[in-house]
């Protein structure tokens, strides 16, 4: 009943695209008989959670919210959700995003828009942003209709949905979570992550996640931390960077005294505050906006309509042409911009004028971090320069949209881990949300300066 309940909540936000509650029953059951016979119950014994529909879940409709994906039915199960299958958690269904997991709004999903469940107390009829790619796990999860949701991040999409969302989501360090199975968009930043109610929840649901995964060129072999036992509030001797380049001219008000309210609270658990200088900030967003795309125009050239999903076939056509018509049909505005955007930059003529220097960009972003962990264990600043805006704002402005990835991709081109929790409410009751960035493989220094935040 409560089931059906929160799948009708949940049609009214249009977080799920397919819901799977023998998949979760299942779980369920199977955790009563574990615990009927005494053995030992995995770490998400019993969890409900929903999967964000980038993960191939097998012979379960997998779509990436792309129309060129069409009828698939994954024939094998992405590592992460394996995992999160033998640590003992089901799935209620699988969860809208971002087609190809592009954009920070969740407009671009062939499924339509995603309504977030909060509301600006100023314009309460007015429909919000969940935040994207990940805006179906961030609904579903703000509106409680799962306990916990997996999500993705490239440049920032479990971060910022999280933000607007009010809950917590984390991104752990690049190769952490195996991307088998997981539907590439740019491969050298893509990690997935959970999003939860709040940063215990994200602890115990990433290390069931997290791991070595031989199928995974880029997988770290290295042992899972116990993170959830490795929780503390008590930040004595920590010292956080605060970087003077993200205080950025005309920060809103609201997200200026949020951080600043988290700054204090980071030092009430004990901290050390430090200002710090990250001074390539500002070629984050550019060197994102031609990485991504560039990686993105590759991976998205095994959409041809042979090997997956949809396939136009036009009256006496050829090959190229089922390819063009396919295509056509089959990819959203969003995806063939970056297509275009990414073929361009790849293209001999401009490839060291843009590919190439964006990949020294990056290097140069990534030393900027390294340099600042000589003063300071983890870096404290907004997840977001707003609050979540209203759908349809900028929907029809890409580069107004891409702005609001500014604080998230940095932390990404680096392949640090990095979070989002809750930090308060603006003028209008709309939750902001803060971001803390940690060294490579301290996902713990991130989740425990977290904890002291939430
Ligand atoms: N909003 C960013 C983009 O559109 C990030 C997306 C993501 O992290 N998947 O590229």
């Amino acid at each position: 009943e409560s089931f059906n309940a929160s799948v009708a909540a949940g049609s009214a936000l249009n977080a799920f695209i397919v819901t799977t509650p023998e998949h979760a029953l299942d779980a369920a059951r199977r955790t009563d008989e574990q615990r009927a016979k005494g053995g030992k119950l995995g770490s998400m014994a019993g969890v409900p959670i929903g999967m964000k529909d980038l993960f191939a879940t097998k012979d379960v409709q997998t779509t990436a919210a792309t129309r060129i994906l069409e009828g698939f039915l994954p024939p094998y199960e992405s590592t992460v959700s394996a995992r999160l299958w033998e640590a003992g958690a089901g799935m209620l269904g699988k969860l809208n995003l971002d087609q190809f997991a592009m954009g920070s709004s969740n407009e671009t999903s062939c499924f339509g828009k995603v309504i977030n469940p909060w509301r600006d107390t100023a314009a309460p009829d007015v429909d919000l942003a969940p935040g994207g790619s990940s805006g179906g796990s961030s609904a579903a999860v703000a509106a409680g209709l799962c306990p916990a949701a997996t999500g993705t991040d490239t440049g920032g999409s479990i971060r910022q949905p999280a933000a607007f969302t009010g809950i917590t989501g984390i991104k752990p360090t690049y190769g952490r979570c195996s991307r088998w199975g997981v539907v590439a968009f740019a491969s050298s930043l893509d990690q997935a992550g959970p999003m939860a109610r709040d940063t215990r929840d994200c602890a115990i649901m990433l290390g069931a996640m997290a791991g070595f995964d031989p199928k995974d060129t880029t997988s770290l072999d290295l042992p899972v931390p116990d993170w959830e036992a490795g929780l503390t509030t008590d930040l004595q001797g920590k010292r956080i960077g605060v970087p003077r380049e993200y205080r950025m001219d005309g920060m809103d008000a609201d997200v200026a005294k949020s951080w600043d309210d988290g700054i204090a609270w980071l030092r009430d658990a004990g901290a050390q505050i430090v200002d710090i200088s990250l001074p390539h900030t500002k070629y984050a967003l550019p060197a994102y906006y031609i990485i991504a795309p560039a990686e993105a125009s590759s991976n998205l050239a095994r959409y041809d309509g042979v090997r997956y999903g949809l396939r136009e076939l036009p009256d006496g056509a050829g090959l190229q042409d089922m390819y063009a018509a396919t295509r056509a049909a089959g990819f959203g505005d969003e995806v063939k911009r970056r297509i275009m955007i990414g073929t361009y930059v790849l293209s001999a003529g401009f490839y060291d004028a843009y590919y190439t220097r964006a990949q020294k960009v990056r290097t140069l972003i990534a030393r900027d971090f390294e340099q600042a962990w000589a003063q300071c264990d983890v870096i404290l600043t907004p997840t977001c320069p707003s609050a979540a805006f209203a759908l349809g704002d900028k929907v029809s402005d890409p580069l107004a949209m891409y702005l609001n990835d500014v604080f998230a991709v940095p932390a990404s081109l680096a392949g640090l881990p990095a979070m989002s929790v809750p930090a308060g409410l603006n003028r209008h009751g709309l939750p902001l949300g803060l971001q803390i960035i940690g060294k490579p493989l301290d996902e713990q220094g991130v989740l425990n300066a977290g904890l002291a935040i939430e």
